[in-house]
């Protein structure tokens, strides 16, 4: 546990010594125009005040390191289960879902590609912490810490048993939204992630009806299926998952030996409990090792197919971006030029770019949209072909114990082992 305090530390210095300029904007006097305009009064609320920021990564420090704590030392899942509504209360209702983990993927993915786009320290922070964290601990972000996971947890009631094939299948969902949300923020068309945020519109009381809707839907269907929206959808959970399945300590169900009793196999919400490996299976090792070359071998081929595949795509996809619809939109129906309603037209035919500029801009990002999308199906055909390998490595395994990549240390299984108790 030394090395968690230490990065905490280090992190909550390096955001203090944030730059001045980051208050810049409110150091100049406003210009006076010739003209006789006035700037009228500002509306919207200031930026939010650099102390509450400071406020957010401490306090996110400090969940995750004492959520660490409960799941790793005190083994309490009551006390995870309270902080998890402190957190939801705070992340969720009082910040408004706003900053978070989750989304900050593309703040970082657009600052690596566009020099000209800077995040803070918070947005760092909010992005590696819980990556940190999973890499010693598991997905104890996703315990507790999670606005967006927590909220599904709180409202499991009677959780359905998902087929192994149906999970594992609708478990590849997350890598591919990964891969659109990475185009999508390193091409600047769009954030996604936040864009089709399902909780968001219920943390802020208020969004689009149909957010609202895929929010409560997402909710009730949470009653029966342990949080979907994490197991089949959360693009920053998969990046949890190849971390934490590498994490150095993780929660284990039983304080000590496994005495095989079976009374936790059923208690996971999320199937991720793995049971010992049956005899049949072990004899089996050898012979499966064959396939398992054999598939490795394909990996290649897969991402050549699926980087083939996706980036056919690359001209619809890269419509996502303003510039690309709106030359599109020109060129095709040249009629909305008298549109006046329409603000995206005149917008454009007010300021002083040209219609080549346009048409050029466009060329530029659907080929940005050309390499983005080879690189993303290469990602998605490298994890497709992973998981096919996975399918064919046995582990041989003596005991019950939680599969590291798709538990979330909610600590429900350790109420069930009787030597717990
Ligand atoms: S999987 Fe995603 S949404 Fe779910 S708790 Fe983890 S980070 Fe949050
Ligand atoms: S802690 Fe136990 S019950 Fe909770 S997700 Fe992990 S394996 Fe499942």
């Amino acid at each position: 546990m030394k090395l968690i305090p230490l990065i905490t530390v280090i992190l909550l210095i390096y955001t203090a010594a944030l730059p001045e300029d980051v208050l810049a904007q409110q150091r100049f006097p406003a210009p006076e125009f010739e003209s006789g305009y006035e700037l009228p009064d500002v509306v919207t609320p200031e930026p939010r005040a650099l102390a509450n920021e400071y406020a957010d990564v401490f306090l996110l420090a400090s969940f995750l390191l004492f959520t660490s704590w409960l799941v790793i030392k005190k083994r309490s899942r009551k006390w995870i289960l309270w902080l998890s509504v402190f957190a939801l209360l705070y992340f969720g209702f009082i910040r408004n879902g706003c900053i978070c983990s989750v989304g900050s993927l593309q703040n970082m993915t657009l600052s690596l590609s566009d020099p000209v786009y800077a995040v803070s320290y918070t947005v760092i922070a909010f992005f590696m912490l819980p990556l940190i964290f999973s890499l010693a601990y598991g997905r104890v972000f996703c315990a507790s810490a999670c606005p967006l996971g927590v909220i599904q947890d709180l409202v499991i009631i009677r959780p359905a048993k998902v087929p192994l094939w149906v999970q594992k299948s609708l478990g590849m969902f997350p890598f591919v939204y990964l891969a659109l949300a990475i185009l999508y923020a390193a091409t600047g068309t769009d954030f996604i992630i936040c864009r089709y945020d399902p909780f968001v519109g219920i943390f802020r009381m208020g969004a689009e009806f149909h957010l609202v809707i895929l929010g409560i839907s997402f909710l009730l269907i949470g009653m029966f299926v342990g949080r979907p929206y994490c197991r089949f959808v959360c693009p920053y959970g998969a990046l949890l998952k190849v971390t934490s399945l590498f994490s150095k300590r993780h929660l284990s169900i039983t304080p000590a030996q496994c005495i095989k009793c079976r009374l936790c196999e059923d208690s996971c919400p999320f199937g991720a409990i793995e049971k010992p490996t049956p005899d049949k299976l072990v004899s089996k090792i050898k012979q499966r090792s064959g396939r398992f070359m054999l598939y490795a071998a394909v990996i290649p081929l897969l991402m050549l197919a699926f980087g083939l595949a996706f980036s056919s795509s690359h001209i619809f996809l890269a419509r996502a971006h303003p510039d690309v619809y709106l030359a599109h939109l020109l060129i095709n129906e040249p009629e909305v030029m008298q549109d006046t309603e329409n603000l995206d037209v005149q917008t454009f035919l007010g300021s002083d770019r040209t219609m080549e500029e346009l048409v050029d801009s466009a060329a530029s990002i659907q080929a940005t949209f050309r390499t983005g999308t080879w690189l993303a199906g290469a990602f998605i055909g490298l994890v497709a072909g992973l998981f096919i390998i996975s399918q064919y490595i046995v582990r041989r395994r003596t005991v019950f114990e939680p599969n590291r990549g798709d538990c979330y240390s909610c600590g429900r299984c350790m109420e069930y082992c009787p030597v717990e108790k």
